[in-house]
């Protein structure tokens, strides 16, 4: 178990289930009984916590209703819709459990999964990520760009996992505590926490049609996954020396620009002469780029120190530690 200090307040609950709702009035009630049916079969004290996303429909009454008559069940309802990646960040945060289970709200994920997933967190693992192998979405709009997202991220990310975007997983809340989620990042977060050294296996899961409602995305979010993918690649190669990203390319445009000045120059020995020479624009061009890219870098170094060092964040992450608890 990889650990940095403090554990969450909220005592006893080991498991909790992290459930984003938009707009999910017809699967809700059956989706908690489920649910339900299946938290009762196991051996540890669970929670689930609903995060309702500013949903227009009937959602939140139904949230009140099941938080009034499951102790088992908390809620937390947005003023707006934040998005679904908000509405899981909320979840986490609001949850006690050792290990987070985040699910969708609309059945397509089956609750009688969990228990595969707790046996392998029992077995040593930080991250179980969900395969939805026999995906039960269109093909064309789901099916399909997922699996080309699913290549790219695992090329990218350094992780080989089938389904990023399958919501089902589980995560032992040490190697999530410092993920800060922004735009649609919730599929990054296996990720983030191989950048803590996370140890991270792969379950396949039942998946099943979404049974009522509809889904709340289009195409629209491939080319956002692959901006978010840019910066998350950026951040975890990156995040800690920036300058090496910058000051490289900087230096690189520099010599390129001494080079066409060079190039100039020579020309010049040839008989052409500089203010007839478009090189010349390149060279200058040039070398201001990369002067300007290495002082970018600079300011990186300053900003992400500031990152570090207000926030008091780690570095680094320490698995164990033996002979020290005096
Ligand atoms: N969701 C949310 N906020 C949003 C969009 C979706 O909380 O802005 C929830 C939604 O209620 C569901 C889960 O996120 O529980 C997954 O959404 P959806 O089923 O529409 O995605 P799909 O399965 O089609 O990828
Ligand atoms: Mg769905």
């Amino acid at each position: 178990m990889i650990e940095n200090g403090g554990s969450k307040p909220g005592g006893s609950v080991a498991v909790s289930i992290v459930v984003p709702v938009y707009n999910e009035e017809e699967n809700i009630q059956a989706f908690h009984k489920e649910l339900s049916g299946v938290l009762d079969g196991l051996d540890c004290a669970c929670e689930i916590v609903f995060v309702d996303d500013g949903s227009t429909d009937r959602s939140p009454e139904l949230l009140r209703a099941i938080a009034a008559s499951d102790p088992r069940a908390r809620v937390v309802l947005f003023t707006r819709n934040f998005g679904q990646t908000a509405a899981i960040s909320a979840a986490m945060d609001n949850a006690a459990g050792d290990i987070i289970i985040p699910m969708d709200a609309d059945l397509q994920n089956d609750p009688h999964d969990i228990p595969k997933f707790l046996e392998k967190i029992r077995e040593g693992y930080d991250v179980v990520s969900g395969w939805r192998r026999s995906r039960k979405d269109p093909f064309l709009t789901k099916t399909l760009p997922s699996r080309m997202a699913n290549w790219l991220i695992s090329a990218v990310g350094g992780v080989r996992l089938h389904d990023y975007g399958c919501s089902l997983k589980a995560y032992r809340r040490s190697v999530i505590r410092h993920v800060r989620l922004y735009g649609e990042m919730h599929r990054f977060i296996p990720l983030f926490a191989h950048q803590v050294g996370a140890r991270t296996t792969e379950i396949e899961v039942n998946h099943r049609p979404r049974a009522a409602g509809k889904s709340k995305y289009g195409l629209s979010r491939i080319y956002k996954v692959v901006l978010d993918l840019f910066v998350v690649k950026f951040l975890s190669a990156y995040f800690t020396k920036p300058i090496y990203f910058f000051g490289s390319l900087g230096g690189l445009l520099s010599a390129a620009g001494v080079l066409s000045g060079v190039w100039t120059l020579y020309d010049r020995h040839l008989g052409v002469f500089v203010h007839k020479n478009p090189k010349i624009l390149l060279a200058i061009f040039l070398f201001i780029l990369g002067f300007q890219f290495i002082m970018m870098g600079l300011i990186a170094e300053l900003l992400m120190r500031t990152y570090y060092e207000s926030q008091e964040k780690p570095t680094y992450f320490i698995r164990e530690k033996m002979n020290f608890d005096a």
